[in-house]
């Protein structure tokens, strides 16, 4: 028997319950369905990203719903659009045998399709702070008759500043409704919302607080900030199987260690508040997909993205607090996975990793960068499994005859080691020692550049990198370091390029303005040339092209 059937769950959404797989009700599925489905009261809940809270209040939800009324009777709201949908889709597919609108709003998004849909009648609204307010404001919703109000990931949406925007959102809601609120932790703000909003709530706890997956092994390693860069490349290097997400501190750095790995010709994509819904959503899709194995990530863009199978997770700095440490490191070790939380660390982090230890008791291994003979080797080894393990593909057969011969000459391992030359033709050095040599080999050759297109011209560090890109008719990893302020951009570029990106492209100007490239190499020493913007169509279809 399911026992999901014995929680007292509406049969429709048992038997959507049963198709999914669902076997067993998950820690805080058990402690909260039962409780919600008999007698709703408010409840806080100290809940993972993972744990299964999406069921823990939607089931609930689903089954006090009246199907026969159009009314908008619970809002979930959540900190970010991600979440919104993987709620939205969560919720849909638990709800399958029920005649249901789910709306999620959000912004990003047209507010007109939106409030559409809603129109429709709309019994559940997934929400974000921001969009919801907007919402209400234009009279677009009417949340005066909800029964449950859902804050998901509460923590988060109070380190984001919508403390006031939720206060509002409340006020328009019925004193009856009942309030549920789920964080990741329990900071004293969120302590203070309960008491505030809230009466008398039943508080759950998923785990031990600060509960740690004892699948994620904990390792540190010593970096300077020179080497920083490069010690993250021989850690992907050394590992050829790596899924990974990055964690940076800041909005800016996380772009730029991207744009460096994309430039280096790794897999990887960035995810932070600085990009736009849409570039946000094809970047989760190419993670997601494994299009992209390394996502490099803000701590609040990847807020409660769940995705699978994670291998590493790597603290590129190390947070201040231990629940963000311990939630980063979360995103592995999943299921019955093992997965590997790795800390780049300098001296003036060692009280911060001890406190980090001690609160979470685990032990972070302090261990040596991998040598490059290892680096390479577990490279060939990884390359001749993939040939071992490749399945052939019988249409090449009749190709392959004629060519049969043409190898004949060569053994095997002579072959083999044409194929691997062929493979590793960049990447076989010995990567420690080339650190210094490289970078500051690389800093001789390159040029930075100032552009006066900024923020205001609607451009951001992507769309203007396609802008140059396609203006130069250059590699997108020849323009790289690109930083876009609110009235000029710099970017920077080999020494090869600087005829071209100075005397290339003439007579552009952008709304009538003239565009001027200079070099800032060394601060006040200008040598200033510039071009206009030919055709407006083509910035605009550049620009769409990353929207
Ligand atoms: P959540 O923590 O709500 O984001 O859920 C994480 C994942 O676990 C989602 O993909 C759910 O579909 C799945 N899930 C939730 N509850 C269960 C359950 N009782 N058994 C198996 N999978 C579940």
């Amino acid at each position: 028997m399911n026992d999901f059937s014995s929680m007292g769950l509406n049969e429709p959404i048992v038997s959507a319950i049963k198709k999914l797989g669902f076997k067993k009700p998950t820690e805080v599925q058990q402690k909260s369905i039962p409780l919600l489905i008999e007698k709703p009261k408010d409840i806080v809940s100290l809940a993972q990203t993972g744990t299964g809270k999406t069921a823990a209040f939607g089931l609930p939800i689903l089954h006090h719903l009246n199907i026969n009324s159009k009314t908008t009777q619970a809002l979930i709201i959540a900190p970010t659009r991600e979440l919104c949908l993987q709620i939205t889709s969560e919720l849909k597919k638990y709800s399958v045998n029920l005649k249901l609108n789910i709306v999620p709003v959000y912004g990003g998004s047209s507010i007109q399709e939106q409030s559409k849909s809603i129109r429709r009648g709309a019994e559940i609204i997934v929400a974000t702070p921001g969009r919801i307010l907007d919402m209400l404001k234009r009279k677009y919703v009417n949340i005066s008759k909800i029964k449950f109000c859902v804050l998901d990931e509460a923590d988060e949406m109070l380190n984001m500043g919508f403390y006031k925007d939720i206060k509002q959102i409340l006020s328009n809601t019925p004193d009856s409704k009942k309030t549920w609120l789920f964080s990741a932790t329990m900071p004293n703000e969120v302590s203070k919302i309960a008491e505030k909003f809230m009466k008398n709530p039943y508080r759950i706890t998923v785990g031990e607080k600060n509960s740690t997956s004892t699948n994620v092994k904990h390792k540190s390693f010593f970096v300077n900030s020179r080497n920083r860069y490069n010690v993250l490349k021989l850690l992907i290097d050394s590992s050829p199987e790596i899924y990974a997400i990055i964690f940076c501190r800041t909005r800016r750095e996380t772009q730029k260690i991207c744009e460096n790995l994309v430039e280096d010709g790794y897999n990887s994509g960035a995810l932070h508040g600085d990009l736009s819904q849409n570039q946000r959503d094809l970047v989760m899709k190419s993670f997601r997909t494994k299009q992209i194995k390394i996502l490099v990530a803000t701590d609040v863009a990847s807020r409660g993205i769940d995705v699978e199978n994670i291998t590493h997770i790597i603290h590129y700095k190390i947070p201040d607090e231990v629940e963000i440490y311990n939630h980063r490191s979360g995103r592995t070790g999943r299921a019955s996975n093992t997965g590997l939380s790795i800390a780049f660390i300098s001296s003036s982090d060692k009280q911060k990793i001890k406190r980090i230890e001690n609160r979470l008791k685990i032990k972070i291994e302090n261990s040596q960068l991998p040598d490059s003979k290892t680096i390479i080797n577990s490279q060939i080894n990884n390359y001749l499994k993939k040939i071992k393990d490749a399945k052939i593909n019988s249409e090449l057969e009749t190709f392959f005859s004629s060519s049969e011969n043409m190898l004949d000459e060569f053994s095997k391992s002579e072959l083999l080691l044409k194929i691997l030359s062929l493979k590793f033709d960049k990447k076989i050095v010995s990567p420690e020692l080339n650190i210094e040599k490289n970078s500051k080999k690389n800093n001789e050759k390159d040029v930075r550049y100032k552009i006066n297109l900024g923020i205001k011209d609607y451009y951001n560090w992507q769309n203007l990198k396609d802008f140059l890109t396609e203006i130069y008719s250059l590699h997108p990893g020849d323009i790289y370091n690109v930083d876009v302020q609110q009235s000029k951009s710099f970017f920077n570029s080999k020494q090869a390029h600087k005829k071209l990106i100075i005397e290339g492209i003439k007579n552009l100007d952008f709304n009538g303005r003239k565009i001027s490239v200079t070099i800032t190499n060394k601060r006040g020493q200008k040598d200033e040339s510039s071009f206009s913007h030919r055709d407006q169509k083509k910035k605009r279809k550049s620009k769409k092209k990353y929207y």
